[in-house]
């Protein structure tokens, strides 16, 4: 198969690589050139990684690197392509504009998957002229390492489309669950539910952080408590989903008070050094001294 993947960052370079591995050719494309070639050197460095932990031979490695071309050329990159994967900003309008600009240069049988982790896989596919060819490809990151993506299907996706993606996705090797296009799809709509759920619980101080992501952890074999996985994730990100969530579904998904407290002095997580946990050089070194209080009330 020729797959066309658009964007060159932390999804699309992901993509590429688990595409190349199974043996299909692929052109990764962004806007510039400097992005195509950080995006093929992350994929190095990834191989690398695999060849080092005995993961991946150094010749499925360089195989799998022959097979990968980047450009920054839109018609380059789909002209001959039977799957085009986008990965660009989770931007609506950018995703149908894109869509609009693929569908002008693919063949009228080539199948167009966006990678969107929240926005509506029916309302990108309104932008195209022959809709039933659209689907979600949702893909987890490190895209190399986690085995799950979520096929999500538009209200006018067709089955033929359906059918291909579920044999691309056998073919590279991950496992897919298949979900109607709904807000959250299955995998952001339980975590979350999860983790806001968590905070709340901290918020009324029925648990201390730490116990709270134990009783995960080991009382149901999660590999990270919900606590420690939004900051993790990063709590901006957290409060965004939950409002698009809270809007689309009801008050089950309104963001506690904690959290928006959180976000408003910066405390993002991981990323920042401080959420519900206090962090340095990527570890937890303790909980964040400011994490009661509120109601949840706004
Ligand atoms: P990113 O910012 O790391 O990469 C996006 C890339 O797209 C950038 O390199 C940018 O230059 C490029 N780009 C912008 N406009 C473009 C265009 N018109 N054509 C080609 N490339 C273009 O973003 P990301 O984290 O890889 O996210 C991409 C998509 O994947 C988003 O829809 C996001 O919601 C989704 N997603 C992200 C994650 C995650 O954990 N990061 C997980 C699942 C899904």
């Amino acid at each position: 198969m020729h797959v066309a993947v658009l964007g060159a960052g932390t999804m699309g370079h992901g993509i590429a690589q688990v595409t190349a591995m199974a043996d299909h050719e692929v052109v990764i494309r962004d806007v510039n050139p400097e992005f195509v070639e950080e995006g093929i050197e992350s994929i190095e460095e990834n191989l690398e990684g695999g060849i080092e932990r005995d993961k991946v031979s150094r010749e499925a490695a360089d195989a799998a690197l022959a097979r990968i071309e980047g450009t920054t050329h839109l018609a380059e990159a789909v002209a001959d392509a039977d799957l085009v994967i986008e990965a660009v900003p989770e931007d609506l309008e950018l995703k149908r504009d894109t869509l609009e600009d693929v569908e002008e240069l693919v063949d009228d049988d080539a199948i167009i998957a966006t990678n969107t982790s929240s926005l509506s896989v029916t309302e990108i596919a309104s932008a195209a002229d022959h809709d039933g060819r659209v689907i979600g490809l949702h893909f987890f990151n490190p895209v190399h390492i986690m085995d799950l993506v979520e096929i999500v299907v538009a209200e006018q996706t067709d089955d033929g489309t359906v059918a291909t993606a579920h044999e691309f996705v056998e073919d590279i090797d991950k496992t897919a669950v298949e979900v109607t296009d709904t807000p959250g799809f299955a995998s952001s709509r339980l975590g979350v539910a999860l983790g806001v759920e968590a905070m709340r619980m901290v918020e009324e101080g029925v648990a201390d952080p730490r116990d709270i992501d134990a009783a995960m952890e080991l009382g149901y074999n999660h590999p990270m408590g919900p606590i420690e996985l939004g900051d993790v994730v990063g709590l901006d990100v957290r409060l965004d989903i939950l409002e698009y969530l809270r809007e689309e579904l009801g008050e089950r998904f309104r963001p506690p008070q904690v959290l928006k407290r959180k976000v408003r002095a910066g405390k993002l997580g991981k990323k920042t050094g401080e959420g519900f946990y206090v962090w340095e050089d990527g570890e937890i070194v303790g909980v964040s001294g400011d994490v009661d209080g509120g109601d949840g009330d706004e």
